[in-house]
């Protein structure tokens, strides 16, 4: 099966959007060929962006990643995360209290940093929850899933709270073969267990897209035509791509395989406007 080319159809564009995992890098590190890509978004004078439901890391760390992986160049706002999303929300709207969370540490400084105090679930007391006023779902590490999972349940069924989940993928791709639960799957199962709505940050939810398109019609002259948004996950890039009124193309670099992803897109309805084997092709 041949597929149409990633730069005949960034060309017609003024500014790509990319997701990061699964289409410029992967569990092997950098998918090859990223940086000529990227040498080709600049040399064209588009715009760029890395949108991520990423939340472990702050924007500058992931740039920070890009350069060790052999990805320099990307600049600081052009990286927009899950996370950054959900640590305005914390700072406009929890107030008080304690914030606790399920994630690593390196997650909590950065996302929660918003001045208010945060504790691990695992350091909760169940019998003294009086000053805990919100929950976030910040990474699937830094946690004991048995343990941890079940006493998040307990706290949300003691008190009623917001719950914030700050990266809602269901889960990524680990090797070749096999993927890993994320964030989002673990959040989903526990908003079903319970029957609660959490607050989600993260692609298909329009945070992300709305963030970045008001930065960039600050600068320029851009309206939602100009924009692509590339992504390797039906649910999350397509989707939020299309809900915002972006065109989107899939690329069969990651979470979507080439064997499968037409039965996809017809049992999803989740309908890219490109699909290209990856942004290096
Ligand atoms: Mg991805």
């Amino acid at each position: 099966m041949s597929y149409p080319s990633f730069f005949d159809i960034a060309k017609q564009f003024k500014v790509i959007m990319l997701d990061s995992y699964g289409v410029v890098k992967n569990h092997n590190g950098l998918i090859k060929g990223a940086d000529k890509t990227l040498a080709f978004i600049r040399n064209e004078q588009k715009l760029f962006r890395i949108l991520t439901n990423d939340a472990s890391r702050s924007p500058q760390q992931q740039v920070d990643k890009y350069v060790e992986l052999g990805l320099p160049g990307i600049h600081l706002h052009e990286m927009i995360t899950s996370g950054m999303m959900a640590k305005h929300f914390l700072e406009q709207k929890i107030t008080s209290g304690k914030i606790a969370y399920l994630g690593t540490e390196n997650s909590a400084d950065y996302i929660l940093q918003a001045g208010l105090e945060h504790i691990a679930v695992a350091d909760v007391d169940l019998n003294n929850i009086d000053d805990i006023s919100a929950c976030v779902f910040l990474d699937d590490e830094g946690f004991d899933w048995n343990i941890d999972i079940n006493k998040v349940v307990n706290l949300l069924r003691k008190k009623n709270m917001p719950v914030i989940l700050a990266n809602s993928d269901y889960y990524y791709p680990v090797s070749h073969n096999d993927i890993a639960i994320a964030t989002g799957g673990v959040a989903k199962l526990v908003e079903n267990m319970l029957g609660k709505k959490f607050i989600h940050f993260g692609k298909p939810d329009s945070q992300m897209f709305m963030y970045a398109y008001e930065q960039l019609i600050q600068d320029e002259y851009i309206n939602k035509n100009d924009i692509l948004m590339v992504g390797d996950t039906l649910r999350t890039d397509i989707l939020g791509g299309n809900k915002f009124g972006v065109k989107t193309m899939l690329v069969l670099s990651g979470n979507t395989r080439e064997d499968n992803y037409e039965s996809q897109i017809r049992s999803t309805g989740i309908i890219p406007d490109f699909v290209c084997k990856s942004i290096m092709e």
